[in-house]
């Protein structure tokens, strides 16, 4: 059942995904007339009813995983916008999403689309947003900075102040590094993909911050001793019912070793 709710003039759309018992909610945001993110293609019937209720005149992605591309696909083909991308994941976009079958049973497939390369600024009536280059949770992800506002649309950056486990691609050293540069940033409200929003989000922001250089930290003296990142992952780490799910693509250990 898409929620449909309002933060000040920005139309918010969320869905809950599941495979197994696992749920994970999304949120799709129309700012302006700018749509960020497009949810998955298992939700493709309620995301594309709700992008016809909207006025959408363009959409940026914060990043290709399927579950923030999954409707692109549907919008180049029915609504004649542009769709923005990172400029890094535009030949991959042109390909089918492929991935493992749990993620198609949460998340459905990602058709190929054509996208545009993001720009360095995405303006609409009433606001502008820098485009940021945001590494981390994956290679190639942007989030957007309104700084008149102190809105930040963090794509997966955030989704959450400690993290249990995270995914194959991510690196931790690199979300460290980008949290560091965006706390210099003047913000207030984060607009999370899976946590929705978050009024006190720089204050959050940095609390995953600090969770994570204090992990790193224990994880450096345990390296220090000479202990591996799998005897590392046994002590620190969670055992995670996704992680089988998932066939290890989520796990602690994913943390432990990129941190
Ligand atoms: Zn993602």
């Amino acid at each position: 059942m898409l929620e449909m709710t309002k933060y000040k003039d920005i139309d918010i759309a969320q869905e809950t995904c599941y495979v197994g018992e696992n749920e994970t909610r999304v949120f799709v945001y129309n700012v302006d007339g700018l749509l960020v993110d497009t949810g998955p293609e298992s939700r493709a019937e309620v995301y594309t009813n709700w992008f016809k209720t909207q006025a959408i005149r363009q959409v940026a992605l914060t990043h290709n995983h399927e579950d923030h591309s999954g409707n692109a696909a549907w919008v180049r083909e029915n609504l004649n916008v542009p769709v923005y991308l990172h400029p890094g994941s535009l030949s991959y976009a042109k390909e089918n999403g492929a991935y493992p079958e749990y993620r198609h049973v949460m998340w459905g497939d990602r058709h190929p689309f054509d996208a545009l390369p993001m720009p360095e600024w995405i303006e609409t009536e009433k606001y502008k947003f820098q485009t940021l280059d945001t590494p981390g949770h994956a290679i190639y992800h942007n989030c957007f900075y309104e700084p008149n506002e102190g809105w930040l649309f963090t794509g997966d950056l955030y989704l959450g102040t400690h993290m249990l486990v995270c995914f194959f691609e991510e690196n931790m050293r690199q979300t460290v590094d980008t949290i560091e540069r965006l706390m210099k940033l003047e913000f207030d409200t984060i607009f999370c993909a899976h946590a929705g929003v978050i009024e006190n989000g720089k204050v959050r922001l940095g609390k995953k911050l600090n969770n994570l250089k204090q992990l790193q930290g224990q994880v450096l003296e345990m390296r220090a001793k000479g202990m591996t990142d799998r005897e590392i992952d046994a002590e620190l780490g969670f055992e995670m019912d996704i992680t089988s799910i998932s066939g290890g693509e989520w796990s602690s250990y994913n943390i432990m070793r990129t941190i």
